[in-house]
């Protein structure tokens, strides 16, 4: 019988699944709820068990961990009479690690506490490879307290675990992240389009570029997917919409100019205008190509 605390996930997508699958691996108790039943048979098929709904699934949990897209879904699952807050075992630690408003971290904790439920956000940063290869960044917000019985757990997620502060800190440092991201990848599909122009070799170009001051993680976990095209998800034009939203609104809220990210966010909006929303965001390589009058 393990000692360690028992989990429940809620959101075994692109990211949910392979960290769910990493816990397992740890030696965790998991039992997982999510909308789509072949991510249950996965989780199951890893060793998790897979529940009926999310009542079923944090009844008998120490820990309740969330992974799912935005705000909304957050409120959804912590919400309601069918929700986390109303179903979980009083003294439960919930971690939200979905990208979500700083607003909204800061309101469930709130609501929470007064159903005897300790939180954190838990944002993380790395990708589907990072979530895969259990490297991921996890940035915290809440008690410190809490912090620490976690940390376990997220040194099973993630290699980069670092407390920034109270609730929704977590939430302003990935904006920050997205905003760094997002900027990174525009200026890396301008220097593809100007580079294929002008007849450089671009993988050469890429590799040589990776090893200077140029070089970035955006670079290495994206150069495949700017060589060969490939925009399968990997991280969603949708979700990176929803992210330059908040950190532009975060901003504006705290008198903080974001000149470079306003424009990104608008080339981000005007890709998923045009249906490319599904695809990953290395796919912004896309809208520089229509603007240039390349290939798309
Ligand atoms: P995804 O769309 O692949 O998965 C989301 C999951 O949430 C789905 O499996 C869905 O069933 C589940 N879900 C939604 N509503 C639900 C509900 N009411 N009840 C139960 N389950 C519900 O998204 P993802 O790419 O895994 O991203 C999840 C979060 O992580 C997002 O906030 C995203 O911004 C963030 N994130 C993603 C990446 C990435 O590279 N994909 C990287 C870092 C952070």
């Amino acid at each position: 019988m393990s000692t360690l605390p028992k989990i429940a996930w809620i959101g075994l997508g692109i990211m949910g699944s392979p960290m769910s699958e990493n816990l397992l691996k740890a030696g965790y108790d998991v039992t997982g709820f999510t909308l789509e039943q072949d991510k249950l048979d996965r989780l199951a098929a890893a060793g998790g068990t897979a529940a009926a709904s999310i009542a079923e699934a944090v009844r008998d949990a120490d820990v309740v961990i969330t992974m799912v897209p935005a705000s909304p879904q957050v409120e959804a699952i912590a919400y309601g009479p069918d929700g986390i807050l109303a179903n979980a075992r009083s003294g439960a630690l919930l971690i939200d690690m979905s990208s979500i408003t700083p607003g909204t971290s800061v309101d469930l904790a709130k609501a929470a506490a007064d159903q005897g439920l300790r939180v954190l956000d838990a944002p993380v940063s790395g990708g589907e490879a990072g979530a895969v290869e259990a490297v991921l960044s996890i940035m915290v917000g809440g008690e410190q307290a809490d912090f620490d019985q976690a940390k376990p757990i997220f040194e099973a997620l993630g290699r980069t675990i670092v407390l920034c502060g109270p609730h929704g800190s977590g939430q302003t440092v990935k904006a920050a992240n997205q905003l760094i991201v997002a900027v990174n990848i525009q200026a890396c599909a301008e220097a593809v389009v100007f580079l294929e122009k002008s007849g450089v070799d671009l993988a050469a170009a890429l590799d040589v570029l990776n090893g200077g001051l140029a070089g970035s993680t955006v670079l290495t976990r994206k150069k495949a997917n700017f060589l060969n095209r490939d925009f399968r998800p990997g991280f969603r034009i949708d979700l990176h919409h929803k992210d330059m939203g908040i950190v532009t609104d975060a901003a504006r809220d705290v008198g903080a100019a974001l000149p470079v990210g306003a424009v990104v966010a608008q080339l981000v909006a005007a890709l998923r205008a045009q249906g490319d929303g599904g695809l990953d965001h290395s796919a912004l390589l896309r809208a520089v190509e229509r603007l240039s009058g390349a290939r798309v």
